[in-house]
């Protein structure tokens, strides 16, 4: 997933301002846990102390049963804003005599609950709701009935609705879609979402194959994380496979007016008719990304590769659903200056969604990886300096993470018990987990680490790992291998110690140095503008430039910058974010205009939260962040929504180093 937001900042909707709800992950301000949810590291919610192999965040017992298949048998109701039917479990039992399943569901309700034996037919099972959390939702227990003797795996079949506030979906009017006439749904599962869509074992720790029916309205499309048929006839019945096992959180479906364009062999977009044109040109280096990928990190096994270009309501930059990446639009920056949001999506084919996190403390392993991917693709794909460009900015952003995230939480797995209260670890596992990796590869040379990282995805392929796992296959296969190089304890440090170990080296990039220079020489009156030579400038230059401008600068060099480098008239979605929280930390109030207009268009974190953020902080406009927020809560993400809620909070009390 990109990028930027913790991924379990907005875990909970109900999870507001009152709400302190504890997770390794997510931010808000520290308090002590809030009684009425309480505390997750309890001998109810898991084992103390913190076992890192353990799910906190998951109700179900897979030391019970496991799922191995999962049968949806979906209606979407645009009107009812809710996805009904049946879903189907095939469980396998891992301890013979246990007799109650336990799943994770998050405001579903449950209409019935069935069981039969392979080969026999359904049996009710009795069924009824258990612990309940406003962070994890709420518990489904299932008793298996007297005499029901499965000998192997058993199907539960749970009928059920969503509810319309369901926080994986997102339901569009069509004033919200690019084209204005059809609603518009889609999914976003991770990190823990796909219980209020789905009643299942929601946690990465299990992998399952699926199959779907979704039925539409009839000139819609559904597409799915799955065997997307570009061909398929727009009938308001679409079937789906997924005969690789996934986790959980890449289950995902989206519905609407949809259409196909493709760009290789292998690689398409779908898209709303509006938008397809410019996302097929913008995304045209779609499968040299794949082909080079394969080559370099082996097969990619899920058959196509295709993107789903949605709404700008879209919380996230991309969300790596196997098969059909969801991408914002908000990367349609018309020059393919953005694109390496999608190499970071198809990374995900090899980091997460081949070997993933077994919890979501090893998130690391995941975006970390991923984010080191992601730039050796970008450095192959369109040189290195560019690389080099977004290499800078993400070590900036993770120096800023570093100043301001409270040490226990610098880990990349923290050992933080969910009662600390929230952990406001910010997105330090992307970049901190891509320098770690870049930092071995530059100890060992790439002719080592290459094959290393290559088998590490092939020996854990399907499988679900945690950090120590890493560490041990680290040491017998490349420490050990090349002994004398670097030790199991320099290792341990990025993984368990806070900030960046000082052997770490910055990287550099001579244009960002050049735009740094120019930065400083344009605020202290040493260069004019119209000197600067800025027509080269990629869009990471001009990001560095305004993120690279001093304090306590003069309303009168902003409005000149603005004017000179068109900011606020920019189309550029990352050179617009860093403007708008600059314009917002300054109160550089000429293009307060634009910077409202920039909050109602976006509606991706990354581009607004902190924009948002920089708003409530700033001394003077709390009650304006507000109003904004109130006045556009409703084109938000479920996700959305709640991430500006606690960065509300975040703004109101600072949290303590
Ligand atoms: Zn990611």
């Amino acid at each position: 997933m990109t990028f930027r937001i913790p991924l379990l900042a907005a875990l909970s909707v109900m999870a507001l301002f009152s709400v302190v709800s504890s997770t390794v992950l997510a931010h808000a301000a520290e308090s002590a846990p809030d009684p009425a949810t309480g505390p997750l590291a309890t001998p109810e919610f898991g084992p103390v102390p913190y076992d890192p192999a353990h799910d906190y965040y998951s109700f179900a017992d897979i030391d019970a049963f496991v799922t191995e298949h999962l049968v949806l048998d979906l209606a979407v109701n645009f009107p009812a804003r809710a996805l009904s039917g049946t879903a189907t479990l095939r469980l396998r039992p891992v301890d013979a005599n246990a007799r109650t399943v336990r799943l994770d569901t998050r405001d579903l309700v449950i209409e019935s609950a069935a069981v039969r034996p392979a080969g026999g037919s359904f049996r009710p099972a009795d069924h009824r709701y258990g612990r309940r959390h406003a962070l994890l939702g709420q518990e489904l227990v299932v008793e298996l009935p007297e005499g029901f003797e499965p000998e192997g795996p058993f199907e539960l079949a749970i009928r059920y609705r969503t509810s319309p506030g369901a926080s994986a979906l997102q339901w569009l009017p069509p004033e919200l879609t690019s084209g204005g006439h059809h609603p518009l749904v889609f999914s976003q599962s991770q990190a823990i979402h796909a219980r209020s869509w789905v009643p299942l074992q929601d946690t990465p720790a299990v992998r399952f194959t699926y199959e779907a029916t979704v039925r539409t309205p009839e000139h819609m499309i559904a597409v799915m994380s799955a065997n997307n048929d570009p061909e398929a006839a727009r009938d308001g019945e679409y079937h789906f496979e997924m005969p690789q096992p996934i986790p959980s959180y890449l289950l995902a479906i989206a519905a609407g007016n949809l259409v196909f364009a493709p760009i290789g062999e292998d690689t398409g977009v779908y898209a709303e008719p509006e938008l397809l044109e410019a996302s097929a040109w913008e995304f045209a280096g779609t499968q040299d990304m794949l082909d080079l990928a394969e080559k370099r990190y082996g097969p990619y096994d899920w058959g196509r590769y295709d993107l789903l270009i949605l709404p700008p309501a879209f919380p996230y930059g991309g969300m790596e659903n196997p098969r059909l990446s969801f991408i914002t639009p908000s990367v349609l920056a018309g020059d393919r200056s953005l694109v390496s949001l999608i190499a970071h999506e198809l990374a995900h084919s090899w980091s997460g969604n081949l070997v993933t996190n077994r919890t979501w403390r090893d998130i690391w392993l995941n975006e970390g990886t991923t984010s080191y991917l992601t730039a050796r693709l970008m450095e192959e794909l369109y040189g290195k300096d560019r690389a080099d460009e977004e290499r800078v900015l993400d070590w900036n952003g993770l120096q800023a993470d570093v100043d301001t995230v409270p040490a226990r939480f610098q880990a990349l797995a923290a050992d933080v018990l969910p009662s600390d209260g929230e952990g406001p670890q910010q997105s330090m596992y992307y970049a901190k987990g891509q320098f770690f990796l870049e930092h071995l590869e530059e100890q060992f040379g790439r002719e080592r680490f290459d094959p290393f990282i290559t088998s590490w995805f092939e020996t854990f392929s399907w499988q679900s790992v945690t950090t120590e796992t890493f560490l041990d296959y680290l040491d017998e296969h490349l420490l050990r291998a090349y002994p004398g190089i670097y030790t199991r304890e320099q290792a341990a440090e990025w993984l368990y110690g806070p900030g960046v170990p000082a052997d770490a080296v910055a990287p550099t990039s001579a244009t960002l140095e050049a735009s740094t220079a120019a930065a400083l020489g344009f605020a202290s009156g040493e260069t004019a503008l119209a000197d600067l030579d800025t027509g080269a400038w990629s869009p990471q230059a001009t990001v560095n430039f305004i993120e690279r401008l001093p304090a306590g600068l003069s309303t009168e060099r902003l409005a000149a910058a603005d004017e000179h480098f068109g900011f606020s008239a920019s189309r550029n979605a990352e050179i617009a974010r860093a403007w708008y929280i600059q314009v917002a930390k300054r109160r550089y109030l000429p293009a307060y205009p634009a910077m409202e207009d920039h909050l109602a268009r976006h509606g991706r974190m990354k581009l607004i939260v902190p924009v948002y953020q920089a708003l409530a902080e700033n001394g003077e406009d709390t009650a304006l962040s507000h109003r904004l927020f109130n006045e556009r809560r409703g084109r938000y993400h479920p996700i959305t929504v709640a991430a500006i809620e606690k960065a509300f909070v975040r703004a109101a009390a600072p949290v303590a180093p």
